[in-house]
């Protein structure tokens, strides 16, 4: 199949983008290179089936192709909260431009939604059904509304044009090529711990988050696109942690000399999340497989390899 995987420079869309190459599918990787890189997809370069456009989603663009997974928006609260009106053209015009290619060539399109879309969450753990607690202006919101706008526009393509849609709600997911600034927690505590410097737990650390790694949130994505269920399903993994029992665990792992410092909470930080995966495990026969330890181990190998030789 020709297979088109937007934002496929970033750290998710790239390891989709070598399964898909090894699964021996032609790829279009579509990207602006704001929160991706080239080294991320650089193996590919000179295969003849792999092809990479430079492009903003949120201009038009025609191309054709069998499978569509969207995945551009950044997705780090640092990174989508630098340029807010950016992330959410972003995640409505990119959207929208996407689905109407879609509509175009009759693709199936996955959206890669997101477990923000239930905000800060009065029901745990999260399932499909409940419609979250958001705040419509707050500095999540270019975000979390920007993703739940996609899902409405994903969903009205379908009912109106027919539209072959998945929608994946993604939670939490970590591991190699997240970025040495990316913002995120996991990646934060790793780098901090290995040049030695505090980790940066913000607020009193009792919130709450469940971490996937990335291979097992590919094979769910992969799994999801090639089934006949549309969603939404949430994608992730259920095994939950405070954050500041996962700051002593990368204290441990990496540097037990590392400081660990208490930071102001940012605003509307959803206090605890975990997925309930009883769809994805019924629909798709799909659960995580590889435990945190294992995981972090994984991911601090990276990047060990990258910030040393810094
Ligand atoms: P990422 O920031 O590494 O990747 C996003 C990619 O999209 C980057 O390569 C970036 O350059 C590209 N991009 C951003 N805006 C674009 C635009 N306007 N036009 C073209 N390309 C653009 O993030 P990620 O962690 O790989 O996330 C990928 C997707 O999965 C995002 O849609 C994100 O919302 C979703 N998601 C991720 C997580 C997670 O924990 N990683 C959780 C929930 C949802
Ligand atoms: N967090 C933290 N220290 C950091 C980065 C994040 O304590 O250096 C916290 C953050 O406040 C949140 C949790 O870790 O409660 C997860 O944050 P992240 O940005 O990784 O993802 P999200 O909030 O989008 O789930």
């Amino acid at each position: 199949m020709r297979i088109l995987v937007t934002g496929g420079a970033g750290f998710i869309g790239s390891h989709l983008i070598d399964r898909l190459m090894a699964d021996g599918h032609e790829v279009i990787c579509v990207d602006n290179f704001y929160t991706g890189h080239k080294r991320n997809i650089l193996k590919w370069f000179n295969h003849p089936y792999f092809e990479l456009i430079r492009h903003d989603i949120t201009e038009p663009i025609r191309l054709e192709a069998d499978q569509i997974y969207h995945l551009a928006c950044p997705a780090s609260p640092v990174h989508y909260q630098y340029n807010p009106v950016k992330t959410i053209k972003t995640n409505v015009l990119g959207t929208m431009n996407m689905l109407g290619l879609a509509k175009r060539v009759k693709a199936r399109i996955l959206l890669a939604s997101t477990s923000e879309v239930y905000g800060d969450p009065e029901v745990h753990p999260q399932t499909e059904d409940y419609r979250g607690n958001v705040n419509p202006i707050g500095i999540r919101s270019c975000y979390d509304e920007g993703k739940r706008v996609a899902e409405t526009l994903a969903f009205d393509y379908h009912r109106q044009n027919g539209v072959d849609i998945r929608v994946a709600r993604i939670f939490n997911t970590y591991g190699t090529r997240m970025l040495e600034n990316d913002g995120r927690v996991v990646s934060n505590f790793i780098v901090q711990s290995l040049r030695g410097i505090p980790l940066t737990v913000y607020g009193d650390g009792s919130q709450t988050r469940s971490f996937c790694y990335v291979s097992d949130l590919v094979e769910g994505l992969i799994r999801l696109m090639n089934g006949e269920h549309i969603g939404p399903i949430n994608l992730g993994n259920p095994d939950e942690y405070t954050i500041l029992e996962l700051a002593q665990k990368i204290q441990h792992m990496v540097n037990p000399e590392a400081e660990i410092i208490f930071k102001p909470l940012p605003e509307d930080d959803p206090k605890q999340r975990q997925p309930n995966i009883t769809l994805a495990k019924t629909w798709l026969s799909w659960q995580p497989t590889v435990p945190l330890a294992e995981g972090l181990k994984l991911t601090v190998q990276d990047f060990r390899d990258r910030v040393t030789s810094n």
